[in-house]
């Protein structure tokens, strides 16, 4: 398996991993565990029985490079579409890498990554860059767009909430700036973990120190709960923040004008 890449889904014709129509593959395995986790099923890295409706079954396959390339490049009609207007919804659909932590397996996936630049396919990654940075480097040779969390930074309550190292963290978002990379900021606002107001100070300077392509406010709800039943786990209960108080935040951040900003729900 050392080759292999572990994932646990293909969803063809997305419309909200980034630009245009999207094949995204959900790779398997993070090293966070955010408490709003809506994909409990790509947190181990390694393949994981369920139970569903009194059925059981298996998350997570291992699969070749040149396999998920057939797979993925059969939708390759789509990915030329372009949308209407100028920046992020002018630029082509194509492969999105999501998860889970899609770079956790860079080294594995570089050879498809080539691949599919090759074959000129717009190449995105959903990450938390919660990663080693000889990973991110992999991924900032060969992917076009950067969609990047930005969760809690605060070190300590990154490392007893996340069981992240902030350090990290920061050490990468600067890494994809110096190199001029296109970023989108995505912000989960969750409540009692990242709308405190401290938190949401020090994530509209991390915003204002950088220059993102956009930022995305997203209202989270609690996703995944039938992923964690089917883990024999309990779901965890969020409690959500209201829309005037998402509204407010994005004002805040438009006080720069020039960083696009929106209020997403999922
Ligand atoms: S980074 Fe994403 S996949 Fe990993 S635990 Fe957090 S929400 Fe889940």
């Amino acid at each position: 398996m050392k080759d292999k890449i572990l994932i646990t889904n293909i969803q063809r014709f997305s419309l909200h991993d980034g630009p245009g129509i999207r094949t995204t593959v959900f790779c398997k395995g993070c090293s966070l565990r955010c408490p709003w986790c809506a994909n409990p099923e790509n947190l181990e890295p390694q393949p994981e029985q369920y139970v569903k409706g009194g059925k059981q079954g298996t998350y997570g396959r291992f699969v070749t490079c040149e396999e998920l390339y057939g797979e993925v490049i059969k939708d390759a009609l789509f990915y030329r579409q372009r949308g209407q207007g100028t920046g992020l919804e002018a630029l082509p659909g194509g492969v999105t890498w999501s998860g889970g932590e899609a770079l956790l397996q860079a080294d594995r996936l570089e050879p498809l990554f080539q691949k599919l630049r090759e074959a000129g396919v717009h190449q995105c990654v959903e990450t938390c860059l919660f990663v080693p940075p000889d990973k991110l480097a992999i991924a900032m040779e060969y992917l076009d767009l950067f969609y990047v969390d930005i969760k809690i930074l605060d070190k300590e309550r990154c490392k007893s909430i996340l069981h992240g190292e902030l350090e990290l963290y920061l050490t990468n978002v600067k890494a994809l700036f110096v190199a001029q990379k296109p970023v989108v900021f995505r912000v989960p606002v969750i409540g009692g973990y990242t709308d405190g107001e401290e938190n949401v100070e020090a994530i509209i300077d991390l915003i204002r120190q950088h220059r993102p392509l956009k930022v995305e406010l997203i209202k989270e709800h609690n996703l995944g709960q039938s992923k964690y039943i089917s883990l024999g786990k309990k779901p965890p209960e969020l409690h959500t923040v209201t829309d005037e108080f998402m509204e407010s935040y994005k004002e805040k951040i438009l006080d720069r004008p020039d960083i696009p900003t929106e209020v997403c729900k999922v």
